[in-house]
């Protein structure tokens, strides 16, 4: 017996599992467990944290105003409705803390991703998991779940780890009929790898209940300096902005952020990269009897026929240097995702899969 303990909810989360990054004795590891741009950053971006080395005992930017400004440019957004983060995870946790706690619940849904439940426990809220209809975000379902105690309702679009993509009238119906003290938000991580998508901008400038978030970790390829942001009404934004701390972003992440944001043709060269090479992986996939569902993001979820299956083309990938990411944790366990990386890396995993079918080593 222990006086000391922490609140209720805090031992119900499981630690966050990363993707793996090293398989010991094996050279020439192509990780494809984590959504990284295989590119990374914009050399700008790089440039600016070179530059920033030489300001590193001065605080950075409290307000983060050059940034903001430079996304609702990039954007076609109101600077003052937008909040950055230490990646988009801090936001997702500055809306549980802010808006959810003991007696609220925090709908996420069945396949959805995993710092939704954890930063809804770590607030003290019930987390509420809601079916997906064949790993598509469903949105009367979601409804269905929908009580007076809903604070937040969290969904990714693109989705992680399923790459699936709920439609915009679907999400604006869900929207309108969600009770009165929720607010959706949408995780737009994913968004730049949709042509023409807003990431659930529109939705979020017209409505005062939807909140959308977006990251630089994926298309921006800035993962190891962690910045995200959100944009949304302005009393919400005003509210997150109570329980962020001052100096949450460095100096050098928000200078890397700032040149990034403003190289638009990074992001459309890598845009249409991934766009090539997943159709053809999934082809490569689909040609070996490995299904996957039409991804709109930077990975695909090759589908196999059992648990089993899915450990044994895992264990057959790695033996060949490549390490994809077993996700059993969002209830797929007969699925690997694969993030599509440079060419190379593609053609390797559809040799590796090859071979796993003619059950060679
Ligand atoms: C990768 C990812 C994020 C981004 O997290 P950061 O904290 O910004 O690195 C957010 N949501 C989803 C669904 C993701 O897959």
């Amino acid at each position: 017996m222990t006086r000391i303990t922490p609140q209720p909810g805090i031992m119900d989360i499981a630690l966050y599992q990363g993707g793996g990054s090293r398989l010991p004795g094996v050279e020439n590891v192509i990780k494809l467990s984590s959504n990284e741009n295989p590119f990374g950053p914009p050399p700008a971006a790089a440039e600016a944290v070179r530059r920033a080395a030489a300001t590193l005992h001065r605080y950075p930017s409290s307000d983060h105003a050059e940034l903001r400004a430079a996304i609702g440019e990039t954007h076609g957004l109101d600077p003052a409705r937008i909040i950055c983060g230490a990646g988009s995870d801090e936001i997702i946790a500055f809306l549980c803390q802010a808006y959810a706690g003991p007696g609220t619940e925090v709908i996420h849904t069945e396949h959805g991703f995993a710092m939704y439940r954890i930063s809804a426990l770590a607030a003290g809220a019930t987390p509420v998991e809601v079916p997906e209809r064949e790993r598509v975000v469903d949105v009367d379902a979601i409804l269905a779940a929908a009580t007076d105690r809903t604070r937040l309702v969290f969904v990714a679009n693109p989705a992680n780890p399923t790459g699936t993509m709920a439609g915009a009238a679907e999400l604006a119906r869900l929207a309108e009929n969600l009770p009165d003290q929720a607010i959706l938000v949408l995780d737009g991580a994913y968004a730049e790898y949709v042509e023409g998508f807003d990431g659930g901008a529109a939705l979020a400038t017209a409505r005062d209940n939807v909140v959308m978030t977006r990251t630089f970790s994926k298309i921006y390829g800035l993962g190891g300096l962690r910045i995200g942001w959100g944009y949304g009404p302005q009393d919400i934004i005003d509210v997150l902005n109570r329980v962020r701390g001052p100096f949450n972003l460095s100096a050098p992440a928000l200078a890397a952020a700032e040149a990034a944001v403003r190289d638009r043709d990074w992001v459309e060269r890598c845009r249409a990269e991934n766009a090539k090479w997943r159709a053809w992986l999934a082809e490569a996939l689909a040609e070996l009897g490995i299904p996957s569902d039409t991804s709109c993001a930077n990975f695909i979820l090759a589908r196999f026929a059992s648990p089993a299956e899915a450990a044994a083309a895992d264990a057959h990938l790695q033996s060949r240097g490549i390490i994809a990411r077993r996700v059993a944790g969002y209830k797929l366990p007969e699925a690997l995702r694969i993030t599509i990386g440079e060419p190379e890396a593609c053609r390797r995993v559809a040799e590796a899969l090859a071979e796993f079918r003619k059950g060679g080593q």
